[in-house]
């Protein structure tokens, strides 16, 4: 009974792993693909906007309302790009740099792109740990009159995967 609960609380964790991992390749993969959209629009926007401004400098063109609905749409589209981006980070575990906004591994002190400080990581793995202990608190509390020993034990090694 004891190693059969703790095969099933093993395979349990391995497919809750695999779960994780599988949506979070799928998230990323919807993100790259909404950030691909994204820049395509913006691009559209910046060359609208720049014909729209060419006309209104030099054929005097009465393009002020245009141009600002441009300026709009480009913001709009500049600030989904980085939550975009800034999502895509926190899925691939990097941060996002405060000065250039590329990619940055989140153990480099320093932005490789620009050389820029990356802040301090605060404290992140706290939630799955959280998690985790309230899923293991409830597994105690179900069998604690047959199996104490055997829960305390794996209360142990209660890594999520790393066995
Ligand atoms: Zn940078």
């Amino acid at each position: 009974m004891g190693l059969f609960e703790e095969l099933r609380e093993k395979f349990n964790q391995a497919a809750d792993y695999t779960v994780k991992v599988t949506t979070d390749v799928t998230n990323q993969a919807k993100i790259r693909v909404d950030l691909h959209t994204q820049n395509v629009l913006l691009t559209r926007c910046y060359e609208n906007l720049g014909r729209a401004c060419y006309d209104h400098i030099k054929n005097s063109a009465e393009n002020e309302a245009v141009i600002a609905d441009y300026v709009a749409e480009a913001d709009r589209l500049e600030k989904e790009l980085c939550a975009l981006r800034e999502k895509l980070a926190a899925l691939m575990g990097n941060s996002i740099c405060p000065v250039c906004g590329k990619d940055v591994d989140e153990t480099f002190p320093f932005c490789p792109h620009c050389g820029a400080k990356m802040p301090e990581k605060p404290a992140e793995p706290e939630e799955t740990e959280e998690a985790e202990d309230v899923e293991i608190e409830e597994e105690v509390e179900e069998d604690v009159t047959e199996d104490k020993a055997d829960e305390t034990d794996d209360k142990d090694d209660n890594g999520p995967i790393d066995n």
